[in-house]
């Protein structure tokens, strides 16, 4: 599918628009747009994906979970297709946390390939993060963080071996982590 640009740039100023209070917990406090535009980044520069419903995704993986934005939202501005895969990705934050981490690693072989990509792609800029611009946590809950990643990436093998390889590239420097300062 060929991408489109206009799509996926209307994508991102929304995703923009609706993270722009919010800041990642690296120690610079960088912009939180930085990481879904990563996420973006990752899967048509690395990943050579161009399908823009997979793009699209991508930058709005984190809206409805973290902003106060809706799928209803997400469905009128860019359709069903992109809304239901960003639903896909999307955790039930009514769940306790451990819950909701359990039920992305059973949940990643049945999610469809577009969400799995998505998927493989935050777990890959999460893993880059936590080498080179980690938050100030302990050693072990970084460690713990890398394991708990590599299960739900077990869960997406085959969406994409290129991306999945860049993945086990990152989880064999667990060793360079560090504690916080
Ligand atoms: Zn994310």
């Amino acid at each position: 599918m060929q991408a489109d640009h206009g799509l996926v740039l209307r994508a991102a100023a929304f995703a923009a628009q609706r993270h722009r209070r919010q800041r990642r917990r690296d120690a610079e406090g960088s912009p939180y747009i930085n990481h879904p535009l990563a996420l973006a980044d990752t899967l048509a520069n690395l990943g050579g994906v161009v399908d823009p419903v997979v793009l699209c995704a991508a930058l709005l993986h984190d809206t409805v979970e973290d902003t106060a934005t809706t799928f209803e939202e997400i469905e009128l501005a860019f359709g069903a297709r992109i809304a239901s895969v960003v639903s896909e990705v999307t955790d039930d934050k009514s769940l306790p946390k451990a819950e909701r981490k359990r039920l992305q690693i059973e949940h990643a072989p049945h999610i469809s390939r577009e969400a799995q990509l998505v998927k493989l792609a935050d777990k890959i800029c999460n893993l880059t993060d936590l080498l080179e611009a980690p938050p100030p946590w302990p050693l072990q809950r970084k460690r713990d963080y890398f394991d708990w990643t590599a299960q739900v990436v077990a869960g997406l093998r085959g969406a994409h071996p290129g991306l999945e390889a860049r993945f086990d590239a990152l989880y064999a420097r667990i060793g360079e982590l560090t504690d916080a300062a």
